[in-house]
Formats: C-alpha cells, sequence, structure tokens
C-alpha cells in the first residue's frame, strides 16, 4: 500500500502479524459472518514474528508438537500437520531426534509454516463467507480512537481506519531496545551486542575468540547454538545475576492436578510448599519433579491475576529466576549442547550482574561486572559480547513509535508493576483515567501484566479464540 492509498475502512484493524495477530485473524475467519480484517505487520510474512522468524533448525520450539498445538480445541493439530510435512520429505533432519512425531521439537521457522498453513486455510473458509484478512505491510507509528473507531498512521503515512482495534504488537526484545537513562544518554550494551540469533554476523567472529553472554536464559541457549552454527569454537562466557540454567524438557507421564483440587493456595509462598510436597511425593515415586510442576502452568493466570501488588513483587524478587529455570526449559538437542560446551570447559557460567559496558577497543569489548556476593566490579573483555536478557516489558521504556504515542494520547496506560499495559480480563484495553475502551484491545505479551504467562503458544491461542469471540459478538 503506497501513500496515496486512500483512508480504507476495515471492521478490525490489527497491529502486528506474528503469532497473536495472525491467530485473532484466523479465528476471525472461522467464525460466521462477513467482515473485513486488515493486519498491519512491517515484515514481509504473517504467523512469523520474532520466534518463528527462525531460520536456523537448531532453534527449536521449546515443547514438543504434542504441546504446541495452535487449535484450543485439538491439541493434536500440529502433531497431525507435522506428520504430514515429514511425509512430505518437509523436514527430512527429524529423524536425528528419534522419537515419535508428537514428542519432536520443531525448529520455529518450520512452526512458522504451520501457522501460515492455517492461517491460508481460514483464508479459504472465509471466502466463503464474504470475509477477507489483509496484509498491509508497513510499521503503525499513531494510533487515535473517536466515537466512529480506530484510526491508525502508518510511517509512510497511509491512514487506515476500522471499527476496533487489536494491538498484537508482541514483545520488545530487550537486544533490540536501546534503554534510554533518566539523564538522556543510551546505554551501550545494545550498540556493542551481536543479536543472539544472528547467525550471519557470528561467522564474522573469530572462531577462536572469546564470548562473552550477558543472560542465561532460552536466548542464551539460542545463542549457544547460533555460535555452533556458526562454527565458534572458542571459550564463551556466561553472566546471570543467579547464574541458573535452564534445566532440560524432559517427557514427564501426567500428575494429578493438585492446584485445581486447592483453590485455598493463593501466596507465592503457599505455592511454593504445595509444589515442594507434590514433588517430593513424586520423587518418592521415582517419577520426575517436572510432572507436578508441569500441572501448575494452567492455574499460573489465575494465581497471577488473584495477587495482590505485594505478592507478585515477591514472586519476581524470589522467585522468579526460580520460575524461569525450571518452567521455561531447554529442548533437548539444545541443552545437550549446553552440556558438552560445559563439558569441554568452553562455557563457563558465573552469578555476577553487568554494571557497566565500556567502548570496543583492539577489537575488545570490555565490560565490567559485580559477582554475587562481592562488592567490588572486575572488568572482562571478549571479542563480542551476546545481549540475551530478553525482553523489555515496560512499555514506558520501550523506544518505539507506537507504545510512546499511546501512552502520551492517554490511550492506554502501564499494566500491574508496569510489566505491559492495562486491560480488563477479555484484554479490553483501559486508558490512562482507567477507562475500560470498548474499541481497543489487546492480546499476548501486551498482557504479561494481567496473566504473567501471556506469551506461550497455548496462551496466545486460547487469548486469540476468546478475542475473536468477544469481537465478534459486539
Ligand atoms: C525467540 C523466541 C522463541 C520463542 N520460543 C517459544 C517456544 O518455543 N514455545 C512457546 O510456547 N513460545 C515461544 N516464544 C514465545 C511466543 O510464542 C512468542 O512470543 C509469540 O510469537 C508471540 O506472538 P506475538 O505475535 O504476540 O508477538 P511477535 O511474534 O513478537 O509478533 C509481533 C509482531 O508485531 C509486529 N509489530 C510490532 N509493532 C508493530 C507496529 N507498530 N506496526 C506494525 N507491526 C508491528 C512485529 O513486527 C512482529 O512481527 C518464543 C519467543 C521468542 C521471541
Amino acid at each position: 500500500m503506497t501513500p496515496d492509498t486512500p483512508q480504507s475502512d476495515a471492521d478490525i484493524l490489527i497491529v502486528g502479524g506474528g503469532l497473536s495477530g495472525t491467530m485473532l485473524a484466523v479465528q476471525l475467519l472461522r467464525l460466521p459472518g462477513q467482515r473485513r480484517v486488515l493486519i498491519v505487520e512491517s515484515r514481509s510474512e504473517l504467523g512469523r514474528g520474532e520466534a518463528y522468524s527462525a531460520t536456523e533448525l537448531g532453534h527449536t520450539l521449546n515443547g514438543n508438537a504434542a504441546r504446541m498445538s495452535v487449535d484450543p480445541d485439538d491439541p493434536d493439530d500440529l502433531t497431525c500437520w507435522l506428520s504430514d510435512f515429514i511425509a512430505a520429505g518437509g523436514w527430512p533432519e527429524s529423524d536425528v531426534q528419534h522419537v515419535p512425531v508428537a514428542e519432536l521439537f520443531p525448529p520455529r521457522g518450520i512452526f512458522g509454516l504451520y501457522v501460515q498453513q492455517r492461517l491460508a486455510e481460514a483464508r479459504a473458509v472465509g471466502a466463503h463467507q464474504g470475509s477477507s484478512v489483509e496484509h498491509v505491510r508497513g510499521e503503525v507509528i499513531d494510533l487515535q480512537s473517536d466515537a466512529s473507531g480506530i484510526h491508525l498512521t502508518l510511517t509512510d503515512k497511509t491512514q487506515l481506519s476500522g471499527r476496533f482495534g487489536v494491538l498484537a504488537t508482541g514483545m520488545f526484545a530487550a537486544a533490540r531496545t536501546p534503554q534510554r537513562h533518566p539523564d538522556g544518554k543510551t546505554d551501550t550494551l545494545n550498540a556493542a551486542a551481536v543479536d543472539p540469533w544472528d547467525v550471519e554476523a557470528m561467522r564474522q567472529l573469530d572462531p577462536q575468540g572469546r564470548v562473552l553472554i550477558i543472560g542465561s536464559g532460552l536466548t542464551m541457549v539460542d545463542a549457544l547454538v547460533s555460535l555452533e552454527q556458526a562454527g565458534h569454537r572458542g571459550p564463551i562466557d556466561v553472566f546471570s545475576r543467579h547464574g541458573l540454567l535452564p534445566h532440560v524438557r524432559r517427557q514427564p507421564p501426567g500428575w494429578p492436578d493438585f492446584l485445581a483440587a486447592d483453590h485455598g493456595i493463593r501466596s507465592p509462598r503457599q505455592l511454593v510448599r504445595a509444589l515442594r510436597e507434590q514433588c517430593e511425593q513424586a520423587n518418592s515415586q521415582g517419577i520426575d519433579w517436572q510432572s507436578p510442576l508441569d500441572t501448575v502452568r494452567a492455574h499460573i493466570p489465575r494465581l497471577w491475576s488473584q495477587a495482590t501488588d505485594r505478592q507478585r513483587r515477591q514472586f519476581i524478587r524470589h522467585l522468579r529466576p526460580w520460575w524461569e529455570s525450571h518452567h521455561h526449559r531447554s529442548p533437548p538437542l539444545s541443552a545437550q549442547l549446553l552440556d558438552r560446551l560445559q563439558h569441554e570447559g568452553r562455557l563457563n557460567v558465573h552469578a555476577a550482574s553487568l554494571q557497566a559496558v565500556g567502548n570496543r577497543e583492539a577489537g575488545q569489548v570490555r565490560i565490567s561486572l559485580r559477582y554475587r556476593g562481592e562488592n567490588q566490579p572486575i572488568e572482562v573483555s571478549g571479542e563480542a559480547l551476546i545481549n540475551s536478557t530478553g525482553i523489555q516489558y515496560d512499555w514506558r521504556r520501550v523506544d518505539r513509535a507506537l507504545p510512546k504515542q499511546l501512552l502520551a494520547r492517554g490511550l492506554i496506560q502501564p499494566g500491574p508493576l508496569a510489566l505491559g499495559i492495562a486491560a480488563d480480563p477479555g484484554g479490553a484495553v483501559l486508558d490512562a483515567k482507567g477507562q475500560v475502551c470498548d474499541r481497543l484491545f489487546a492480546l499476548g505479551p501486551p498482557l504479561r501484566g494481567l496473566w504473567w504467562e501471556s506469551t506461550a503458544v497455548t496462551d496466545v491461542a486460547l487469548q486469540a479464540k476468546a478475542l475473536a469471540a468477544r469481537l465478534v459478538a459486539l
């Protein structure tokens, strides 16, 4: 679409065409009735976003196919699709995992194809009813709301209007989000850092050079895969506040849903006590601790939304690192690589927090770190620095036009604990005065503050289905 394109009216305008925006469109197309949906997405393809644009086969989902269906009514949807895809020769390397299709951890790029195919099928269904979904390529830099609807402005000045708007803008990766400090300076970490998923940039590094990685979660694991693929064989030092690594995801048997039976559990402390007891019981029966832990997942949104801000802060302060490393687990092949690198002595993990990043000198980047329990910072240098500290959930700190404009116009307000944006439980956004907006909605990662876990495939798939039903009812 060019700047000359006339104002275009839609029923629903979706900002962002990653997994959330695309799955919302799929659900809207499947519902009876006639509607025109426009998805504004700056990438060339819908359905991929950051996560599923991965081109590296080693960048896999962190759950197996049986856990990653985008259809809340059919948990086998991905397994069936993947079986056909493999049978058609689509993923010849799948046999290295030596497991049935349901237990495979597919590359995220292949998962993106699955989402795109579901969109194509839904488009065909929608076309019979006169419904359509169009991809408008561009970045939304402003949004206004009035009695007639939602009005978007794109970078090239294109204007789009619709009855309803949906923010499906995903996560703002810390690696791509320069942090602005109160003194107006922009930090040098992101300026000095290599993208954790950029295998091409890693090929330019000295294969024997020392690589420093900040952050020890799943993005770090992806970075190890990228480095290995790029031919890097030198030392790697990983630094994070607690020095905790993600556990490997095993395929544990089921376990009774103990939280469903006990709604008295509300605080993080009660949850941890109950979970510890369940894990001890599992251990005594020779069952993996991952079995009881996995039953907790479905209750997190309820527990988080019931909790007070004080309890949420307690969770973040004391339990978050533990939750991240135990719950957000590593796919087995990546975990094997991590184990091997540690075993070879090439990978060292340190509990230390980053204090400052110096300028690059003589091909080396120098950083200052404070080890856990120590007072004095020390300096470390390496050939490359990778920032895998994850996501910037505080929209006030995101240096992008749309979040800034939405805040400046008072159309949104920060969510609980400044995580994402505030909304009602059905995703209708709250404005700066706390009023529920009946035209602007959000789903997925922007609702982090509302549900805590609002990013995984299954979270997004459920929210998309519920929001589609709400929009159609309106
Ligand atoms: C690297 C990575 C790996 C992951 N792996 C897993 C996994 O294994 N299992 C799992 O369950 N979950 C995983 N997730 C989490 C989850 O599936 C994703 O975050 C999910 O993709 C969320 O989809 P989304 O559409 O909300 O966000 P995104 O995928 O981030 O998509 C948002 C889209 O919005 C667009 N956009 C943003 N602002 C604008 C604007 N102003 N104008 C136009 N377009 C805009 C962006 O270009 C982007 O394409 C992973 C996430 C990441 C980042």
